[in-house]
């Protein structure tokens, strides 16, 4: 590509509201523009990347006989309702006003598993993986950090078929495998989490993480660099457990003490042994979440424990009807509607506790779990806290935020059962088919690896990665023959070959080139300017490490240099 024929508008300045570096240079390097929120267009540079990452996505799915579709982003609504994932997308599914049978599919579970059923009929057809590079839609509520969240992305979404629940392991772990590949070759430095399934359902499920500041998931990272998301992660910590303690529950007032907090200053009272009480309501009525002391609640781990996500805390109309006391107030025991009663694992029978007593103003001392709480039920709800013990390493946790770039899952038959996607197994029983859904943010990819490659003068493009392989630059072509015919038999030799130069012809400064070929981050560029060229002698410049070099051209032809950079640079 010649820069005077191309499209590449390079910035020097952005707005304030630009924040994370990745967008900021995709703009600046002009890959991108923004076309609404959420919404982006890729300029040529910018689409040359996509297609690499796709490349190499693609190569890695079928080295892993995955076979490539591409299936509709206009989805017909009623297969959505058959696994009830309108309602579970909420409105993060776009629908359509003027055709309402039609849905934008934000994801394609269902419409694979609806194509397994139309022809995959007999275990002896699977194992099979199918797999897309898509556009996805969805009706993202806060569309921030550039391309890192839109409402209009590319995915490879990948959908293992199997006829038993071994056979999913095994196609898991290829995936699994997969994409550790994808991401080094990526040049992409990375952890996996244990994560939580959410709306998809299924048994296990991890992600693909990115340590940095701008993400929004938050993980436990330990020293070995061992890490959970924090929607499942846990840490060593000792059980309140019992004390000598056999006295009477009693109750005490409390009339300043609104938090726990109040409730240690004014009493003097050990933190571990406060209980916290938190009222939800599930399906329209209320239960009770039993915190030790301070400790938070993480919605993700109650949403696992419910099988439902609909839930949401109380409100204090509903806290005082169904409990008898308004906020800081309320406990396990006295409560004025019998309701289920679900307590942090730290808890588990303790005694000698303190919680509300369901009377404003009033707490109880004494309280003896299993004594004194019937039908009380125990699960890990706990938000785990930087520096805390690891269960890995025995080390101290680091909290970060970090970027999800791919997720696994094993969903198993959930989608095949709603869509009857059934086959014949050996001894000609009809089962339904195994399911594992794999999907990675093809732009995610691109922004967590400038995150990563960039330096104050722009984006370090990796030979896999990069929009192009070599950057030409000719300082002052108008100004010397020499160098306009020189770079333009480089040129044309490069165009010849497999690769693909990019070729600054333009009529501008020296300075706006040099600063160009920077901000855009090919690995080598090649300075042609009349100066060298009276020494018979071309720059190479290592855009990593910013190293220069001289090639003597005077005993070479230009077909030959070329063939000799190929086997120098590796390229
Ligand atoms: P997030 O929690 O960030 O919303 P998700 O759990 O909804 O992600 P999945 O449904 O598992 O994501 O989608 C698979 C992959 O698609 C993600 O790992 C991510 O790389 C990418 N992805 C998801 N949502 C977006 C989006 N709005 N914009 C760009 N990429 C996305
Ligand atoms: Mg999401």
């Amino acid at each position: 590509m010649k820069l005077s024929k191309y499209y590449l508008p390079t910035l020097k300045d952005l707005s304030d509201d630009v924040q994370m570096p990745s967008h900021k240079l995709m703009l600046r390097a002009g890959l991108m523009r923004n076309l609404s929120a959420g919404i982006f267009s890729w300029l040529p540079a910018g689409w040359n990347v996509m297609k690499n990452i796709m490349e190499i996505l693609r190569d890695e799915m079928e080295q892993i006989d995955a076979i490539e579709f591409h299936l509709p982003a206009l989805n017909p609504k009623d297969i959505w309702d058959s696994t009830g994932r309108v309602e579970a997308f909420g409105d993060n599914m776009f629908h359509i006003k003027n055709r309402e049978n039609l849905v934008l599919a934000p994801t394609h579970e269902e419409i694979m598993a609806y194509h397994a059923k139309q022809h995959v009929n007999s275990y002896k057809d699977l194992p099979m993986v199918w797999y897309q590079i898509q556009s996805k839609f969805r009706n993202e509520p806060r569309p921030r950090s550039g391309v890192l969240r839109g409402r209009q992305f590319f995915m490879k979404d990948a959908y293992s078929l199997d006829s038993s629940f071994e056979g999913l392991d095994i196609s898991y772990e290829k995936q699994y495998n997969a994409y550790k590949s994808i991401f080094d070759r990526c040049g992409i430095k990375y952890f996996v989490v244990g994560a939580s399934s959410g709306a998809m359902g299924g048994s296990k499920s991890q992600e693909f993480m990115v340590e940095n500041e701008f993400g929004e998931d938050v993980c436990a990272v330990s020293e070995s660099g061992d890490a959970q998301n924090l929607e499942v992660a846990t840490s060593v910590v000792s059980k309140v457990g019992r004390i000598e303690n056999e006295d009477k529950i009693e109750e005490f007032a409390t009339p300043n003490s609104k938090s726990i907090n109040d409730l240690i200053t004014d009493f003097k009272l050990d933190e571990m042994r406060c209980a916290k009480s938190l009222i939800y309501i599930v399906e329209n009525k209320p239960i009770l979440i039993l915190m030790r002391g301070n400790d938070e609640l993480v919605e993700e781990k109650l949403t696992a424990v419910l099988g439902t996500g609909k839930h949401r805390p109380a409100d204090d109309k509903e806290l005082l009807e169904f409990t008898g006391a308004n906020a800081g107030s309320i406990g396990p025991v006295n409560l004025k509607t019998k309701m289920r009663i679900l307590a942090d694992n730290l808890l588990q029978n303790s005694n000698g506790l303190y919680a509300g007593a369901n009377k404003n103003g009033f707490h109880y001392k004494n309280i003896d779990l299993k004594r004194d709480v019937t039908d009380i039920e125990y699960f890990d709800f706990r938000k785990v806290n930087a520096g805390e013990i690891s269960p890995f390493d025995g080390k101290p946790i680091r909290i970060v935020n970090a970027i999800e770039l791919g997720h696994i899952f094993k969903l198993g038959t959930k989608y095949s059962d709603s869509l009857g996607a059934k086959i014949l197994d050996e001894n000609g029983k009809e089962k339904p088919i195994v399911m594992g859904s794999y999907g990675i943010g093809v732009e995610r990819i691109m922004a967590c690896y400038i995150e990563q490659n960039h330096d104050e003068n722009g984006i370090i493009w990796n030979g896999e990665l990069s929009p192009f392989d070599l950057h030409i630059i000719a300082l002052n072509p108008k100004k010397s023959t020499e160098v306009r015919e020189l770079s333009e038999k480089l040129y044309q030799s490069l165009c010849a070959s497999y690769l693909k130069p990019i070729y600054d012809d333009r009529d501008v400064s020296v300075g706006i080139k040099f600063k160009d070929a920077d901000l855009l981050g090919v690995p080598y560029q090649i300075v042609i300017g009349s100066k060298g060229l009276d020494k018979n002698e071309i720059e190479l410049k290592n855009r990593a490490t910013g190293e220069k070099q001289s090639i003597n051209i005077s005993d070479i032809e230009i077909d030959d240099l070329v063939e000799d950079l190929i086997l120098e640079l590796d390229l």
